[in-house]
């Protein structure tokens, strides 16, 4: 999962963008980045890394402009870098894009661009959108996205801004979420509510094969053959912490619920489509692997929990014995530790004291 941010309306964008990305740190992320746009065209500001290394890039580099569009990353293809943050933009630095999803045949639609001369800067699945926008693109944004999201399989939610039309920008999705935020005078994009609540609580939520086209003053909805679709905004009673639980009474309901998509999204930069292999190898060298005596894992409440189901995965895919020790009394435990045993310690904030003293 990664954060999608878009603002259009009189204030200054970036400060807006960099708010929203920041609501949405809870979703995860490897690197982030902005695009607004002026008279002049488009300011890209990208780092790899934490939103303070972007926050600290913006204060040495401001971007004026009350339009733009912000991303936070978490890496499917290619690896987490400044050229492959978001966002990405086509040969002439006219169409800017940010994606969270996968464009499974992304492969297939760089080759035929390359072969009509198009040059790619990333390695990124979600660089081909940009290309295929501009391909299309003659003066109508909204037709040019139709016309490149038709060519596309895969997963997407998408922000997309032309430099010579700060007049308005596109969004549209595909099982990845995405919501409108409806304002006086200004509107708003984000991947989840909380970005949107400091400003206003009417939001759209958009469904699976919409296209918005967002402009200052209104909101027009269609399908993905250019039908118009009407949708009344809805106002969230939600307040900030409820919007993060996005309604559901607990964050343990919550995270249950998301279960599906947490695996899928942490396994997904480590399944190689185009290999047709799965990639551990940075982690754990398969010679490594292979030698070891012991696998032991520490962590503290639910992540103890955890280990305790990933022991009967580790035992049986591995054959390798595998421990769990609670981290808390594992700290003070003087015992004799089998030499080459693998230690893996959990923790989900990074941060359980206990768990980083037993490290
Ligand atoms: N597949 C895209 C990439 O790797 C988007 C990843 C995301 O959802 O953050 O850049």
């Amino acid at each position: 999962m990664c954060g999608i941010v878009g603002y259009i309306g009189q204030k200054s964008a970036a400060q807006i963008l960099v708010e929203g990305l920041r609501r949405l740190e809870y979703r995860g992320y490897d690197s982030a980045g902005v695009a607004v746009l002026n008279s002049s065209g488009i300011q890209l500001r990208r780092s790899p890394g934490k939103l303070s290394v972007l926050v600290d890039l913006l204060k040495k580099q401001p971007v004026e402009g009350t339009v733009g569009v912000g991303h936070t990353r978490w890496a499917t293809h290619g690896r987490p870098s400044e050229e492959n943050a978001h966002p990405h933009t086509c040969c002439k630095d006219n169409i800017v894009v940010v994606h969270n999803g996968i464009i499974e045949n992304y492969i297939e639609l760089k080759k035929t661009l390359t072969q009509k001369g198009h040059i790619f800067k990333s390695q990124t699945d979600t660089e081909v959108i940009a290309h295929l926008v501009e391909d299309a693109y003659t003066d109508d944004l909204r037709d040019a996205v139709q016309k490149a999201l038709k060519q596309l399989q895969g997963s997407y939610a998408i922000g997309v801004l032309a430099a010579n039309d700060p007049s308005h920008f596109i969004a549209a999705r595909k099982d990845s979420p995405l919501v409108l935020g409806v304002g006086e005078n200004e509107m708003f994009l984000a991947s989840d509510v909380p970005a949107l609540l400091p400003h206003t609580r009417k939001v759209i939520f958009l469904e699976d094969g919409d296209i918005a086209d967002i402009r200052q003053d209104k909101i027009e909805l269609t399908d993905l053959s250019g039908k118009t679709i009407e949708r009344k905004p809805q106002t969230i009673i939600w307040d900030a912490v409820m919007a993060e639980k996005a309604g559901y009474k607990h964050f343990m309901l919550k995270e249950i619920y998301e279960q599906i998509v947490t695996v899928r999204d942490t396994f997904r930069s480590r399944i190689s489509l185009e290999e047709g292999r799965v990639q551990l190898e940075d982690l754990l060298p398969l010679e490594v692997a292979q030698k070891l005596p012991k696998i032991c894992l520490v962590g503290c409440g639910t992540s103890h929990h955890a280990a305790l189901v990933s022991r009967f995965w580790f035992e049986e895919l591995t054959g390798i014995p595998c421990d769990v020790e609670i981290a808390s009394e594992y700290r003070y435990r003087r015992f004799t530790k089998e030499p080459g045993t693998l230690i893996v310690a959990i923790t989900q904030s990074g941060e359980t004291a206990d768990t980083l003293a037993a490290l």
